[in-house]
């Protein structure tokens, strides 16, 4: 057991985390950051990332993150390549759990992201970022007149279809049910939408394609009927979860689970600060998730600040022994 206390502790090595330990380390707050056995976050599942200002050219979204990594490597930030097993934030110093060891810090900042739902497919994985994406304000320009596809009945797909009107010939939804979780207006919206079809009742069987995705194989939830749709790419919009599990007891949320944040990045814990996908189900997107990781890289300093020469006190109990 380690019986350091740090300064900072950051969960998770995605866009956020990295952007707060960057932070973190440039303010000499040496910071830990344990970034998972996948460390990256969602960008490791993308191609080309074309909208994070500075990069004119486009840039691999699993390079971006390694350049990421680097640089808050370059400032003395700690890596553990490794899962949090659990969290203690009864009291500071707080005290995360990796396996049977314990890390203690005065301030934690949770960035561990939310994970796009996936349909479940060993094809789906193959090609994903070779047509198969979760994000079509990050891949729709990388589609233009090309008919492509959109998996998914409520208002995220309802909104990705809309938006990929805008480059792709024509766009087809396809929803496992015949009635739709959308709301009347963004369903009225893309039905009204010349360009997008709807193929109802129907579940992707296989995404074909060996290098690149040459289109989906569907089965009818009714008649079990298969039949080939020829597009291109395939957006998966059914949905996100948070990756809260470790903090759900510690931590206010909603009703999804994403954290909730009162004024910046504080959390219902004072010291505790949750930056990126985490707190945030409606940006999602690369360039916020580091702006907020800077934004609560800071606020954990000026309560380091704050803090200095006070003890450490009582702040909060598991929810589950209150
Ligand atoms: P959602 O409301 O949970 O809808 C997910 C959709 O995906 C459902 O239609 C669901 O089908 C389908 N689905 C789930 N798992 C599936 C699977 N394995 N295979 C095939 N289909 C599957 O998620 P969301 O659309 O991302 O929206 C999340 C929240 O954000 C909602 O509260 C939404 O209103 C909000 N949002 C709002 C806006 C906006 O107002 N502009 C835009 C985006 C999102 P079933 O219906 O059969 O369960």
């Amino acid at each position: 057991m380690s019986s350091d206390i740090r300064k900072l502790i950051v969960i998770g090595g995605g866009p956020a985390g990295y952007t707060a330990a960057l932070y973190a380390a440039r303010a000499n707050l040496e910071p830990l950051v344990i970034e998972g056995f996948q460390w990256g976050g969602q960008l490791m599942i993308t191609s080309d990332v074309e909208n994070y200002p500075g990069y004119p050219e486009g840039v691999l979204g699993p390079e971006m993150m390694a350049e990421f990594r680097r640089q808050a490597e370059k400032f003395g930030t700690e890596f553990i390549t490794d899962d949090v097993k659990r969290v203690d934030f009864s009291e500071r110093p707080f005290s995360v759990f990796v396996e049977d060891d314990e890390y203690r810090a005065e301030t934690v900042i949770v960035a561990t992201g939310a994970t796009a739902r996936q349909l479940g497919l060993a094809s789906e994985v193959r090609l994903q970022g070779k047509g198969v994406t979760y994000c079509a304000v990050c891949d729709a320009a990388f589609w233009r007149d090309v008919p492509v596809a959109v998996v998914g009945g409520g208002d995220s797909a309802m909104e990705e279809a809309i938006f990929l009107t805008k480059f792709a010939s024509k766009v087809t939804v396809i929803h496992r049910r015949d009635e739709f979780r959308a709301s009347p207006i963004m369903l009225d919206r893309a039905r009204a939408n010349d360009k997008i079809e709807f193929v109802t009742n129907a579940v992707v069987e296989e995404v074909l394609g060996d290098s690149a995705m040459t289109g989906l194989r569907l089965r009818s939830t009714t008649s079990g009927e298969t039949s080939d749709l020829d597009v291109k790419a395939v957006f998966v919009a059914i949905g996100h979860d948070p990756n809260t599990k470790l903090f759900l007891d510690w931590l206010d949320h909603d009703e999804a689970g994403y954290l909730v944040t009162t004024g910046s990045t504080e959390t219902n814990v004072q010291g505790v600060f949750a930056a990126g996908d985490v707190q945030d189900h409606t940006y999602r997107q690369a360039v916020t998730a580091a702006g907020s990781g800077c934004m609560a890289a800071l606020d954990a300093e000026r309560f380091l600040a704050a803090l200095e020469g006070h003890e450490g006190t009582a702040l909060a109990a598991p929810r589950t022994a209150q």
